[in-house]
Protein backbone atom coordinates (compact mmCIF):
# COMPACT_ATOMS: atom_id res chain seq x y z
CA UNK A 1 0.00 0.00 0.00
CA UNK A 2 1.12 3.52 -0.88
CA UNK A 3 0.61 6.11 1.76
CA UNK A 4 1.49 9.59 1.56
CA UNK A 5 4.40 10.57 3.86
CA UNK A 6 2.05 13.49 5.91
CA UNK A 7 -0.99 11.09 6.31
CA UNK A 8 1.63 8.86 7.51
CA UNK A 9 3.04 11.08 10.22
CA UNK A 10 -0.21 12.50 11.32
CA UNK A 11 -1.19 8.39 12.11
CA UNK A 12 2.26 8.11 13.80
CA UNK A 13 1.23 11.05 15.75
CA UNK A 14 -1.43 9.66 17.08
CA UNK A 15 -0.29 6.18 18.27
CA UNK A 16 2.44 8.49 20.27
CA UNK A 17 0.21 10.88 21.73
CA UNK A 18 -1.66 7.85 22.84
CA UNK A 19 1.23 6.20 24.83
CA UNK A 20 1.06 10.12 26.71
CA UNK A 21 3.45 12.18 24.60
CA UNK A 22 2.81 15.62 24.77
CA UNK A 23 2.39 17.03 21.46
CA UNK A 24 5.73 18.22 20.61
CA UNK A 25 7.60 15.02 21.54
CA UNK A 26 4.67 12.84 19.92
CA UNK A 27 5.09 14.78 16.44
CA UNK A 28 8.99 14.90 16.78
CA UNK A 29 8.85 10.92 17.13
CA UNK A 30 6.55 10.70 14.64
CA UNK A 31 8.31 13.06 12.03
CA UNK A 32 11.58 10.94 12.91
CA UNK A 33 10.15 7.57 11.75
CA UNK A 34 8.54 8.82 8.75
CA UNK A 35 12.24 10.57 7.76
CA UNK A 36 13.76 6.94 7.90
CA UNK A 37 10.87 5.65 5.46
CA UNK A 38 11.31 8.58 3.31
CA UNK A 39 15.30 8.13 3.29
CA UNK A 40 14.63 4.49 2.00
CA UNK A 41 15.45 2.81 5.87
CA UNK A 42 12.03 1.47 5.97
CA UNK A 43 13.81 -1.06 9.10
CA UNK A 44 13.98 2.23 10.92
CA UNK A 45 10.63 4.05 9.83
CA UNK A 46 7.00 3.76 10.98
CA UNK A 47 6.72 -0.39 10.30
CA UNK A 48 8.95 0.04 14.18
CA UNK A 49 5.53 1.00 15.90
CA UNK A 50 4.43 -2.20 16.88
CA UNK A 51 7.58 -2.69 18.83
CA UNK A 52 7.43 0.88 20.29
CA UNK A 53 4.01 0.21 21.43
CA UNK A 54 4.50 -3.54 22.83
CA UNK A 55 7.74 -1.71 24.94
CA UNK A 56 5.18 1.11 26.13
CA UNK A 57 2.89 -1.33 27.11
CA UNK A 58 5.72 -3.46 29.04
CA UNK A 59 6.99 -0.17 30.88
CA UNK A 60 9.74 0.26 28.58
CA UNK A 61 9.54 3.57 27.19
CA UNK A 62 8.70 6.42 29.44
CA UNK A 63 7.22 8.76 27.44
CA UNK A 64 7.79 13.10 28.09
CA UNK A 65 11.28 12.02 29.40
CA UNK A 66 13.98 14.37 28.44
CA UNK A 67 17.87 14.56 28.36
CA UNK A 68 19.02 15.01 31.92
CA UNK A 69 22.58 16.40 31.75
CA UNK A 70 25.03 14.41 34.55
CA UNK A 71 28.48 15.22 33.84
CA UNK A 72 29.23 18.70 32.63
CA UNK A 73 33.06 19.03 32.36
CA UNK A 74 34.01 21.09 29.87
CA UNK A 75 34.53 19.78 26.37
CA UNK A 76 32.79 16.85 28.08
CA UNK A 77 29.17 15.72 28.81
CA UNK A 78 27.13 12.77 29.20
CA UNK A 79 23.74 12.70 29.45
CA UNK A 80 20.84 10.26 31.03
CA UNK A 81 18.16 9.36 28.91
CA UNK A 82 15.76 7.28 31.23
CA UNK A 83 13.96 5.33 28.50
CA UNK A 84 12.60 8.59 27.49
CA UNK A 85 11.85 8.33 23.44
CA UNK A 86 14.95 7.96 21.51
CA UNK A 87 14.50 10.94 19.34
CA UNK A 88 13.71 13.47 21.60
CA UNK A 89 16.46 12.39 24.29
CA UNK A 90 19.47 12.17 21.76
CA UNK A 91 18.26 15.29 20.38
CA UNK A 92 18.64 17.54 22.89
CA UNK A 93 21.87 15.86 24.00
CA UNK A 94 23.04 16.59 20.61
CA UNK A 95 21.70 20.31 20.91
CA UNK A 96 23.39 20.71 23.86
CA UNK A 97 26.72 19.54 22.41
CA UNK A 98 26.45 21.62 19.44
CA UNK A 99 26.16 24.63 21.51
CA UNK A 100 28.89 23.84 23.78
CA UNK A 101 31.02 22.44 21.04
CA UNK A 102 30.65 26.79 19.67
CA UNK A 103 33.28 27.50 22.72
CA UNK A 104 35.31 24.80 22.94
CA UNK A 105 35.33 23.16 18.76
CA UNK A 106 35.83 19.77 20.02
CA UNK A 107 32.81 17.56 22.74
CA UNK A 108 33.05 14.08 23.34
CA UNK A 109 29.27 13.61 24.66
CA UNK A 110 27.77 10.08 26.14
CA UNK A 111 24.35 9.57 25.95
CA UNK A 112 23.02 6.32 28.00
CA UNK A 113 19.87 4.72 28.63
CA UNK A 114 17.26 6.40 26.28
CA UNK A 115 15.30 3.92 24.34
CA UNK A 116 15.58 3.51 20.59
CA UNK A 117 17.00 6.61 18.96
CA UNK A 118 16.66 4.97 15.70
CA UNK A 119 18.19 6.25 12.45
CA UNK A 120 21.43 7.51 13.70
CA UNK A 121 22.26 9.69 10.03
CA UNK A 122 19.63 12.05 11.87
CA UNK A 123 21.71 12.87 14.72
CA UNK A 124 24.83 13.37 12.19
CA UNK A 125 21.82 15.70 9.43
CA UNK A 126 21.76 17.54 13.01
CA UNK A 127 25.71 18.16 13.25
CA UNK A 128 25.72 19.11 9.45
CA UNK A 129 22.73 21.75 9.57
CA UNK A 130 25.17 23.60 12.72
CA UNK A 131 27.89 23.16 10.18
CA UNK A 132 30.02 20.49 12.47
CA UNK A 133 31.83 17.20 12.07
CA UNK A 134 29.71 14.39 13.78
CA UNK A 135 31.33 10.78 14.56
CA UNK A 136 28.68 8.54 16.21
CA UNK A 137 29.16 4.80 18.42
CA UNK A 138 25.88 3.25 18.99
CA UNK A 139 25.73 0.07 20.63
CA UNK A 140 21.67 -1.71 21.66
CA UNK A 141 21.24 -3.06 24.75
CA UNK A 142 17.61 -4.64 26.81
CA UNK A 143 17.21 -7.34 23.57
CA UNK A 144 18.90 -10.40 22.99
CA UNK A 145 21.87 -10.28 20.56
CA UNK A 146 21.11 -11.04 17.41
CA UNK A 147 25.25 -10.70 15.32
CA UNK A 148 27.72 -13.17 15.61
CA UNK A 149 31.01 -12.21 16.04
CA UNK A 150 33.27 -13.11 13.61
CA UNK A 151 33.72 -16.95 13.62
CA UNK A 152 31.17 -17.61 16.00
CA UNK A 153 28.12 -19.32 15.27
CA UNK A 154 25.45 -17.53 17.14
CA UNK A 155 24.48 -13.70 18.30
CA UNK A 156 26.50 -12.13 20.41
CA UNK A 157 26.47 -8.32 19.69
CA UNK A 158 23.02 -6.47 18.20
CA UNK A 159 23.77 -3.94 15.05
CA UNK A 160 25.50 -1.53 16.52
CA UNK A 161 25.48 1.32 13.81
CA UNK A 162 28.15 4.11 13.27
CA UNK A 163 27.63 7.00 11.68
CA UNK A 164 30.17 10.06 10.61
CA UNK A 165 28.78 13.33 9.07
CA UNK A 166 31.18 15.50 7.04
CA UNK A 167 29.56 18.99 5.56
CA UNK A 168 29.34 19.56 2.37
CA UNK A 169 29.89 22.14 -0.01
CA UNK A 170 27.90 25.01 -2.38
CA UNK A 171 28.85 21.88 -4.80
CA UNK A 172 28.84 18.91 -3.22
CA UNK A 173 26.54 17.99 -0.94
CA UNK A 174 27.28 16.33 2.78
CA UNK A 175 29.24 12.64 3.05
CA UNK A 176 26.93 10.96 5.94
CA UNK A 177 27.66 7.56 5.95
CA UNK A 178 25.30 5.47 8.23
CA UNK A 179 25.54 2.06 9.22
CA UNK A 180 24.57 -1.13 10.80
CA UNK A 181 27.86 -2.94 11.65
CA UNK A 182 26.13 -6.40 10.75
CA UNK A 183 25.58 -7.28 7.16
CA UNK A 184 22.05 -5.53 7.20
CA UNK A 185 20.09 -4.36 10.27
CA UNK A 186 17.66 -6.51 11.67
CA UNK A 187 14.94 -4.25 10.32
CA UNK A 188 15.72 -5.34 7.10
CA UNK A 189 15.57 -8.81 7.64
CA UNK A 190 11.87 -8.35 9.35
CA UNK A 191 10.75 -6.42 6.50
CA UNK A 192 11.84 -9.31 4.32
CA UNK A 193 10.43 -11.74 6.19
CA UNK A 194 7.26 -9.51 6.29
CA UNK A 195 7.11 -9.35 2.15
CA UNK A 196 8.03 -13.04 2.16
CA UNK A 197 11.69 -12.53 0.65
CA UNK A 198 14.52 -14.31 1.02
CA UNK A 199 17.89 -13.19 2.19
CA UNK A 200 20.70 -12.96 0.03
CA UNK A 201 23.55 -15.51 1.19
CA UNK A 202 25.96 -15.31 3.13
CA UNK A 203 23.91 -12.68 5.52
CA UNK A 204 22.55 -14.68 8.29
CA UNK A 205 22.80 -18.74 10.17
CA UNK A 206 20.15 -20.71 11.67
CA UNK A 207 19.81 -21.21 15.26
CA UNK A 208 22.22 -24.19 14.01
CA UNK A 209 24.89 -21.92 13.46
CA UNK A 210 24.56 -23.32 9.95
CA UNK A 211 23.81 -20.39 6.75
CA UNK A 212 20.22 -19.29 5.97
CA UNK A 213 18.56 -17.46 3.60
CA UNK A 214 15.00 -17.40 5.31
CA UNK A 215 14.75 -14.21 7.64
CA UNK A 216 12.34 -15.79 10.12
CA UNK A 217 14.88 -18.05 11.14
CA UNK A 218 16.67 -14.60 13.02
CA UNK A 219 12.78 -14.26 14.94
CA UNK A 220 12.36 -17.76 16.10
CA UNK A 221 13.18 -19.56 19.41
CA UNK A 222 15.73 -20.78 19.61
CA UNK A 223 17.19 -18.20 17.14
CA UNK A 224 19.77 -17.82 14.53
CA UNK A 225 22.03 -14.56 14.07
CA UNK A 226 23.28 -12.41 11.46
CA UNK A 227 26.90 -11.80 10.39
CA UNK A 228 28.31 -8.74 10.56
CA UNK A 229 29.93 -6.59 7.32
CA UNK A 230 33.70 -7.19 6.79
CA UNK A 231 34.07 -10.83 8.64
CA UNK A 232 36.55 -9.75 10.99
CA UNK A 233 36.36 -5.74 10.38
CA UNK A 234 32.64 -4.84 10.99
CA UNK A 235 33.15 -7.68 13.82
CA UNK A 236 36.05 -5.64 15.27
CA UNK A 237 33.36 -2.46 15.23
CA UNK A 238 30.93 -3.95 16.39
CA UNK A 239 32.86 -4.60 19.54
CA UNK A 240 34.14 -0.85 19.41
CA UNK A 241 30.65 0.07 19.84
CA UNK A 242 30.51 -2.05 22.90
CA UNK A 243 33.09 -0.65 24.05
CA UNK A 244 32.72 2.98 23.28
CA UNK A 245 29.44 3.33 22.99
CA UNK A 246 28.27 0.72 26.02
CA UNK A 247 31.10 1.04 28.39
CA UNK A 248 32.51 4.99 27.96
CA UNK A 249 28.73 6.43 28.54
CA UNK A 250 28.03 4.43 31.70
CA UNK A 251 24.79 2.81 29.69
CA UNK A 252 26.55 -0.68 29.63
CA UNK A 253 26.87 -3.71 27.26
CA UNK A 254 25.62 -6.40 25.99
CA UNK A 255 27.09 -8.87 28.38
CA UNK A 256 24.05 -10.97 29.90
CA UNK A 257 25.07 -9.82 33.34
CA UNK A 258 23.16 -6.20 32.46
CA UNK A 259 19.34 -6.76 31.77
CA UNK A 260 17.75 -7.63 29.25
CA UNK A 261 14.38 -6.93 29.39
CA UNK A 262 13.09 -7.37 26.13
CA UNK A 263 13.30 -3.50 24.91
CA UNK A 264 15.77 -1.39 23.07
CA UNK A 265 18.24 0.72 24.57
CA UNK A 266 20.82 2.41 22.90
CA UNK A 267 24.17 4.22 24.34
CA UNK A 268 26.09 6.65 21.95
CA UNK A 269 29.21 8.53 22.18
CA UNK A 270 29.35 11.30 19.90
CA UNK A 271 32.23 13.18 18.91
CA UNK A 272 31.53 16.06 17.11
CA UNK A 273 33.94 18.84 15.67
CA UNK A 274 34.10 21.80 14.43
CA UNK A 275 36.19 21.74 11.71
CA UNK A 276 36.89 25.69 11.19
CA UNK A 277 38.85 25.43 14.66
CA UNK A 278 41.47 23.08 12.46
CA UNK A 279 41.43 24.01 8.84
CA UNK A 280 40.57 27.10 6.59
CA UNK A 281 37.09 26.52 5.29
CA UNK A 282 37.65 27.75 1.52
CA UNK A 283 40.80 24.92 1.69
CA UNK A 284 38.44 22.57 3.35
CA UNK A 285 35.90 23.28 1.29
CA UNK A 286 37.81 23.33 -2.37
CA UNK A 287 39.27 19.73 -1.01
CA UNK A 288 36.36 18.26 -0.22
CA UNK A 289 34.80 19.27 -3.72
CA UNK A 290 38.23 18.27 -5.70
CA UNK A 291 38.25 14.71 -3.18
CA UNK A 292 34.51 14.08 -4.11
CA UNK A 293 34.70 14.35 -7.75
CA UNK A 294 37.53 12.37 -7.88
CA UNK A 295 35.97 9.04 -6.19
CA UNK A 296 32.68 9.54 -8.40
CA UNK A 297 35.13 9.84 -11.32
CA UNK A 298 35.89 5.96 -10.84
CA UNK A 299 34.19 4.47 -14.06
CA UNK A 300 31.47 2.69 -12.96
CA UNK A 301 31.77 -1.63 -13.04
CA UNK A 302 28.42 -1.39 -14.05
CA UNK A 303 27.69 1.54 -16.66
CA UNK A 304 24.01 1.42 -15.34
CA UNK A 305 25.56 2.12 -11.73
CA UNK A 306 27.60 5.31 -11.43
CA UNK A 307 29.67 5.49 -8.26
CA UNK A 308 27.89 6.70 -5.33
CA UNK A 309 29.66 7.94 -1.99
CA UNK A 310 27.47 7.83 1.66
CA UNK A 311 24.43 10.18 1.72
CA UNK A 312 23.12 9.76 -1.93
CA UNK A 313 20.89 6.69 -1.78
CA UNK A 314 18.77 8.13 0.98
CA UNK A 315 19.21 11.71 -0.75
CA UNK A 316 17.80 10.12 -3.84
CA UNK A 317 14.87 7.95 -2.05
CA UNK A 318 14.11 11.05 -0.39
CA UNK A 319 13.63 12.56 -3.20
CA UNK A 320 11.19 9.94 -4.66
CA UNK A 321 9.38 9.30 -1.79
CA UNK A 322 8.26 12.44 -1.40
CA UNK A 323 6.96 12.41 -4.47
CA UNK A 324 5.47 9.14 -5.05
CA UNK A 325 4.43 7.91 -1.12
CA UNK A 326 5.87 5.21 0.87
CA UNK A 327 4.64 1.43 0.37
CA UNK A 328 3.93 -0.02 3.26
CA UNK A 329 3.66 -3.73 3.16
CA UNK A 330 0.29 -5.68 3.93
CA UNK A 331 1.50 -7.48 6.95
CA UNK A 332 3.45 -4.47 8.32
CA UNK A 333 0.47 -2.36 8.14
CA UNK A 334 -1.76 -4.98 9.85
CA UNK A 335 0.49 -4.89 12.36
CA UNK A 336 0.27 -1.40 12.86
CA UNK A 337 -3.45 -1.26 12.67
CA UNK A 338 -3.41 -4.10 15.53
CA UNK A 339 -0.79 -1.79 17.28
CA UNK A 340 -3.07 1.25 17.25
CA UNK A 341 -5.89 -1.06 18.61
CA UNK A 342 -4.08 -1.62 21.39
CA UNK A 343 -3.94 2.28 22.54
CA UNK A 344 -8.14 1.89 21.65
CA UNK A 345 -7.23 3.60 18.01
CA UNK A 346 -9.94 1.85 15.73
CA UNK A 347 -8.93 0.75 12.58
CA UNK A 348 -11.52 2.91 10.41
CA UNK A 349 -10.00 6.20 12.54
CA UNK A 350 -6.55 4.84 11.84
CA UNK A 351 -7.09 4.28 8.10
CA UNK A 352 -9.00 8.24 8.02
CA UNK A 353 -5.73 9.74 9.59
CA UNK A 354 -3.54 7.63 7.45
CA UNK A 355 -5.54 8.81 4.37
CA UNK A 356 -6.25 4.71 3.34
CA UNK A 357 -9.09 2.59 2.18
CA UNK A 358 -7.24 -0.91 2.96
P1 LIG B 1 22.75 0.71 4.40
O1 LIG B 1 23.54 -0.54 4.25
O2 LIG B 1 21.54 0.86 3.55
O3 LIG B 1 23.69 1.97 4.11
C1 LIG B 1 24.89 2.13 4.85
C2 LIG B 1 25.64 3.34 4.33
O4 LIG B 1 26.15 3.06 3.03
C3 LIG B 1 24.80 4.60 4.18
O5 LIG B 1 25.55 5.69 4.62
C4 LIG B 1 24.54 4.73 2.68
O6 LIG B 1 24.43 6.08 2.25
C5 LIG B 1 25.79 4.10 2.12
N1 LIG B 1 25.55 3.46 0.81
C6 LIG B 1 24.54 2.63 0.49
N2 LIG B 1 24.66 2.24 -0.80
C7 LIG B 1 25.77 2.86 -1.28
C8 LIG B 1 26.43 2.86 -2.56
N3 LIG B 1 25.96 2.16 -3.59
N4 LIG B 1 27.55 3.60 -2.70
C9 LIG B 1 28.03 4.33 -1.67
N5 LIG B 1 27.45 4.37 -0.44
C10 LIG B 1 26.35 3.64 -0.26
O7 LIG B 1 22.33 0.94 5.93
P2 LIG B 1 22.20 -0.13 7.12
O8 LIG B 1 23.52 -0.60 7.55
O9 LIG B 1 21.17 -1.13 6.72
O10 LIG B 1 21.60 0.80 8.28
C11 LIG B 1 20.26 1.29 8.14
C12 LIG B 1 19.90 2.22 9.25
O11 LIG B 1 19.73 1.50 10.44
C13 LIG B 1 20.93 3.31 9.59
O12 LIG B 1 20.23 4.54 9.53
C14 LIG B 1 21.34 3.02 11.03
O13 LIG B 1 21.58 4.17 11.82
C15 LIG B 1 20.12 2.31 11.53
N6 LIG B 1 20.40 1.46 12.70
C16 LIG B 1 19.99 1.89 13.92
C17 LIG B 1 20.20 1.08 15.03
C18 LIG B 1 19.76 1.51 16.40
O14 LIG B 1 19.88 0.73 17.33
N7 LIG B 1 19.28 2.69 16.61
C19 LIG B 1 20.82 -0.16 14.88
C20 LIG B 1 21.25 -0.55 13.60
C21 LIG B 1 21.02 0.26 12.51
Amino acid sequence: MLINHQNLRGWVAEIIRRTGSHDDEAVLVADHLVAANLAGHDSHGVGLIPNYVRHFQAGLIKPNTPARLVTDDGAIMVFEGGRGYGRRVAGEAMAAAIERCRDTGVVLMGLRGPHHIGRVGAYGEIALAAGLVSIHFVNVTDHNPVVAPFGGADGRFVTNPVCVAVPGTENTPPVLLDMATSKIAVGKARVAMMRGDQLADGIALDPAGKPTTDPAALFGSPRGALLPFGAHKGSGLALICELLAGVLTGGGTIQPENPRHGGVVNHMLTILVDPARLVDLDWMRAEIDATIAYVKASPPADPAKPVLTAGDPERAARAARTRDGITIEDATWEDMLEAGEKLGLARVEARALAGVSG
